[in-house]
């Protein structure tokens, strides 16, 4: 009996889940990733002691991890270590204000009466209603499959599309709610994790924040880089073959079918099924024939970047939460030097993320290990972008910032940094203009049918997994995006050379 042969472009979550989910239907599935570890941006450094997650931090809607680990076969809960963030992150705003976003109702209720009265009871209506559109979407837009346009192009869509709220602004549906504008800003920043700008999302992203409070936050033990570690290991488990340090530098076409794969040391090797996980415009613009098609990819709109540095601190700073949100003084103009002008304000809006407090092996005794992440401009050759010098006020704006929160000490106390920028995300993993949250943004008209195919227009045995493709970023939709994916690839082949079979009977 021939297996059929599936090689996987690049080893990031949704590759790798994709890479189970086939191996585990009777197909031969190798992967080939350019870099020397698995993982992509879900991935870890572990330097003097000290352990970062290289991008994903938030473990945001475990119930989709859920339902995907269950198409794996596995367990979710059972896979991690998993801790229950009773505070799910706290937040500074620009004026002195702080809030501990939590899921103990009656710290809830003090905090937010005190900030505006009466707003507790809309906050829960926030949430229902937010929560409404997680459900409602995840079930009508992001957790199905449209193999044609009339299957999203419909009446019963239409009206999903205005239960949703597309035609309305965040910003707007959150006034509805709330008149404190640092409580506006708390249930609205959460776009950010798409790459959106707050202020232009539309309603339905509340659906982030709604499913961050309902669903709470849980962490791993060992960081959020056990997700890809367990992946791997359960493909491997499959008898999936991993090829780390190998470049895919094109895939060659033979008539309407993707052929052969050719990589940078030379090997040139024939599949039946491609997947590609890397980025995929940069895909369409560096692995294939068809400029064509990859100029119309250029002109979608990008997500913004981000730049993180990961510090490892000589003593522990008790004060930080394990999720905390700087806001800035100026928000309006911090959003729109990001948007608009491609740049970084001089007070820009950070994250933070202290792991130490709840898994203690992510820094030597006594000592922490933090990651900042700054929302920043995605690369554009049309503005000029001096990076080192936005790298150098990233800096000075967030360690001035921490001073006057209260983190005195914290820039003598640091030991090392490792800073990822823009660029950065580009070279080591492909994602097009850095813009690691998309890296295709989620307007409304680049979501469902509209958005990058999941399978090749035309070469119908090239497939893409990954957050570029339907349903989009973060990692539970880039595991939603495998699961998409895979139901595709075996609706439409055979698991095993049928003519072979013949041929050999
Ligand atoms: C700073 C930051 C913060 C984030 N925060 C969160 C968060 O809190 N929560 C959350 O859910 N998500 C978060 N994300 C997003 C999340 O990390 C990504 O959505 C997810 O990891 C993307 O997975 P993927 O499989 O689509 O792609 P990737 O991780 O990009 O994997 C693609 C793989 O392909 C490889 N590759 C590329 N080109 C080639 C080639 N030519 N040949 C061979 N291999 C190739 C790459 O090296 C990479 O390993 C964050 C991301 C960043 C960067």
């Amino acid at each position: 009996m021939s297996k059929k042969s599936v090689v996987i472009v690049g080893a990031g979550v949704a590759g790798m889940a994709t890479a189970i989910i086939l191996a585990k239907n009777g197909f031969d599935v190798t992967v080939f990733e350019k870099n020397s570890q698995a993982g992509g941006r879900c991935s870890q450094i572990v330097s003097n002691g000290h352990r970062f997650d290289l991008g994903a931090t938030i473990l945001l809607m475990p119930s989709i991890y859920r339902e995907v680990f269950r198409t794996l076969g596995l367990n979710f809960d059972e896979c991690f270590d998993l801790k229950d963030l009773s505070s799910i992150y706290k937040l500074y705003f620009g004026n002195g204000e702080r809030l501990v976003i939590s899921k103990d109702e009656a710290l809830m209720k003090m905090q937010l009466e005190a900030m505006e009265p009466e707003s507790f009871k809309r906050y829960k209506a926030y949430l229902k209603a937010g929560y409404e559109f997680f459900r409602d979407s995840y079930k009508n837009l992001l957790a199905r499959n449209f193999y044609t346009l009339f299957q999203f192009a419909n009446l019963a869509n239409l009206m999903m599309l205005f239960r949703l709220k597309v035609y309305l602004k965040h910003q707007t549906f959150i006034r509805r709610f709330f008149k404190n504008k640092n409580l506006q800003q708390a249930f609205t920043f959460q776009n950010i994790y798409l790459g959106q700008n707050p202020l232009k999302a539309p309603a339905l992203f509340s659906m982030l924040s709604a499913a961050e409070m309902v669903e709470g936050a849980l962490f791993p033990v060992g960081g959020m880089g056990r997700i890809p570690s367990k992946l791997e290991s359960v493909a491997k488990e499959c008898g999936v073959k991993f090829v780390f340090n190998k470049i895919v530098t094109k895939i060659d076409i033979d008539g309407k079918r993707a052929n052969q794969l050719i990589c940078d040391d030379g090997t040139i090797t024939k599949f039946d099924l491609f997947v590609v996980n890397s980025d995929l415009p940069y895909a369409y613009r560096n692995l294939l024939p068809d400029k064509g098609l990859s100029g119309r990819m250029e002109k979608n709109t990008y997500a913004c970047s981000a730049l993180v540095f990961h510090w490892g601190l000589s003593k522990p700073f008790p004060a930080f939460e394990h999720h905390n949100i700087f806001l800035s003084k100026q928000y309006k103009e911090s959003l729109d030097a990001i948007f608009d002008h491609y740049s970084l304000s001089a007070y820009p809006s950070f994250y933070v993320h202290a792991p130490v407090r709840t898994d203690a092996s992510a820094a030597p005794e006594n000592e922490d290990s933090i990651s900042v992440i700054v929302p920043i401009g995605h690369l554009n050759e049309k503005n000029h972008q001096d990076w080192e010098a936005l790298k150098k006020g990233a800096r000075l704006g967030v360690l001035e910032r921490l001073k006057i929160e209260g983190f005195i000490d914290l820039e003598e106390h640091i030991k090392f940094e490792v800073c990822y920028t823009p660029q950065a995300w580009k070279s080591i993993y492909n994602v097009s203009r850095g813009s690691v949250f998309g890296s295709i943004g989620h307007q409304i008209m680049q979501m469902g049918y509209f958005r990058p195919h999941n399978r090749h227009d035309r070469y119908k045995n090239l497939y893409f997994a990954g957050g570029s493709t339907h349903p989009g970023n973060g990692v539970p939709l880039v595991l939603l995006s495998a699961k998409l994916t895979s139901e595709r690839i075996l609706k439409e082949n055979h698991p095993v050379d049928i003519r072979s079979e013949e041929i050999n009977t």
